[in-house]
């Protein structure tokens, strides 16, 4: 089940029916059977030469029924004596998909009508969940649930068919409800579509000014930059040394800050930085960084990774071994240092 449908089925009283499913096949063919005997059940979309306007529609439905004007409203349970129920059908899917589903229940139900919305009502709607999907193609489409939601403003705003008050406030509560639970979907939506955008390179000042302010960040950490022993491949631009001995001067060079800054200001172009460094980085400026957020830049976007690199053994190995060569040889120089 998608999220339209249990959007819809959570906000308001209906059914989720997938056409074919034998569960959900008794319910369809009940449906069916009403509309052929001329129950009030109609299908929500335009249909050439089959379809009537939602206030005809309603119109018709009292006609029908022979009930009062009065009493119309939307209940759970039909009975002569109160108002009656009028069942839509909302198919959804593609376009493609809608249509050979009507066609299909058309062919099935020769007695089945549809509904259409108002031509100006949708003219006028900005669809946020497609203008999400594809921008600057929500104006005068809807997707389903939107559908639904101005099938239910038409019969809330229905002068010509009878509609009680009550019912209008009702479908005009069911209209804002369902709108409205759509807007987490709409974000979600937002989101996922703009970290799927390709991303816009840095401009080149800006690339050139972050690499300079990192490489003097790295020279001012001195000797302690923090690295595991052992890393001979380095995860933040894919450099893999011959040992690694050189990672220290590695992380020091140009090639590796400027890789550090263009990640960072991807990540800032997204919105996609941490919190931390987001709180500081907005506190700074962004064409002349201060060393302390040129250092928490470091911090996300060098050592944070580099300290998921993969260890080998005898890298490790070593690493260690010329530490303790190193350490020899500096006291052996401060020794004869000391005995001349
Ligand atoms: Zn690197």
């Amino acid at each position: 089940m998608c999220a339209k449908h249990q959007i819809a089925a959570q906000l308001l009283d209906c059914d989720f029916l997938v056409y074919g499913a034998s569960s959900h096949r008794a319910d369809l063919d009940h449906l069916l059977s009403s509309a052929a005997a001329g129950g009030a059940v109609r299908l929500l979309f335009p249909w050439t030469g089959r379809d009537q306007t939602v206030g005809e529609a309603l119109t018709e439905l009292l006609a029908d029924r022979g009930v009062n004007a009065v009493d119309m409203g939307f209940e759970a349970e039909e009975s002569p004596t109160r108002a009656p129920r009028l069942t839509m059908i909302v198919p959804d899917g593609s376009w493609a998909n809608a249509r050979a589903l009507v066609t299909e229940l058309g062919n099935r139900c020769p007695q089945l009508r549809g509904v259409r919305l108002n031509d100006r009502l949708v003219a006028a709607h900005e669809s946020p969940l497609i203008e999400a999907l594809r921008a600057g193609c929500g104006r005068g489409r809807v997707s389903t649930l939107e559908a639904m939601a101005l099938f239910l403003r038409e019969v809330a705003d229905d002068a010509v068919g009878g509609s009680t008050s009550q019912t209008r406030a009702f479908a005009s509560e069911d209209a804002s409800t369902l709108l409205d639970g759509l807007a987490p979907l709409v974000e979600h939506v937002r989101r996922e579509r703009a970290a799927c955008q390709p991303a816009v390179g840095p401009s080149p000042a800006n690339l050139q000014v972050w690499t300079s302010a990192l490489e003097a960040a790295v020279a001012s950490r001195g000797e302690d930059l923090g690295i595991v022993p052992g890393l001979r491949q380095c995860l933040v631009c894919g450099a893999a040394l011959s040992t690694p001995l050189r990672m220290k001067a590695h992380i020091r060079g140009r090639k590796h800050c400027e890789a550090v800054a263009k990640s960072f200001l991807l990540a800032e172009a997204r919105g996609a930085l941490s919190e931390c460094t987001s709180d500081i980085v907005s506190r700074d400026c962004m064409t002349q960084p201060s060393q302390a957020v040129a250092s928490q830049v470091l911090l996300e976007f060098s050592d944070r990774p580099l300290s998921c690199g993969a260890i080998e053994p005898p890298d490790l190995a070593l690493e260690s071994l010329s530490r303790v060569i190193t350490g020899l040889k500096m006291s052996c120089k401060n020794d004869s240092a000391f005995n001349s």
